[in-house]
């Protein structure tokens, strides 16, 4: 069993209710998303945008089983969908939103990658939170070329860059504020990621030309 959070107290199950159940959030997120690329692309719609989607949808399983079953196999279930969710959206905007060709695409992947690789050197850093530094700082960078290239809702991406600060403060202190608060606050994270997965992917959706 791991227990990496501080509203576990023990083994079992349904050892942290409210861990588990505010990754629906994501499958919120996700419905919502469905239906803005409904109403944007009301016939053919882009398989990267409908893989996206699928993507933040399965954050929420992936995330709900390992607060659930808190196991080795469910972390994996939490972290791979994250995982391949940000490699997406950044291959995503990268190509289509960005211009770029595949060659600088995959050496800016391979940084990406490398960047990735170099913060789990230090899993215990800042609770945890360290992984999260790769991911914080691209949608910090996109945030930006996007506010400058686009005209139409162009401070989506910077604002999921300020909503991700957010969670992730609230993400690292869980432990901390434990004694005074036993719920812990890793849930603040799963409901403010909800948000920054949403304004992220709605920022691909929103582009108007990226994806004939
Ligand atoms: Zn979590």
């Amino acid at each position: 069993m791991l227990d990496e959070y501080c509203e576990r107290l023990g083994p079992g199950l349904w050892a942290e209710p409210v861990n588990a159940l505010t990754n629906l959030v994501f499958i919120l997120a996700a419905l919502l998303l469905w239906r803005l690329l409904q109403q944007q692309y009301p016939q053919r719609r882009p398989l990267s945008l409908r893989w996206l989607i699928v993507l933040v949808a399965s954050i929420g399983v992936g995330s709900g089983l390992y607060h659930t079953f808190a196991t080795p196999w469910a972390m994996w279930m939490d972290v791979i969908p994250i995982l391949i969710f940000q490699i997406s959206l950044l291959w995503t905007y990268l190509r289509r939103l960005a211009g770029l060709g595949a060659l600088v695409s995959s050496g800016l992947m391979m940084l990406f990658m490398a960047a990735n690789y170099a913060s789990g050197l230090v899993p215990d850093w800042l609770n945890g939170s360290m992984m999260y530094a790769p991911a914080i700082a691209s949608v910090l960078l996109l945030g930006l070329d996007h506010a400058r290239r686009q005209s139409c809702e162009r401070w989506l991406l910077l604002g999921a860059f300020a909503v991700f600060c957010v969670s992730l403060f609230f993400r690292t202190l869980d432990n901390q504020w434990c004694e005074i608060w036993p719920l812990g606050t890793h849930f603040v994270w799963h409901v403010l990621n909800g948000l920054v997965l949403y304004l992220a992917t709605r920022a691909l959706i929103t582009v108007r030309g990226a994806f004939q």
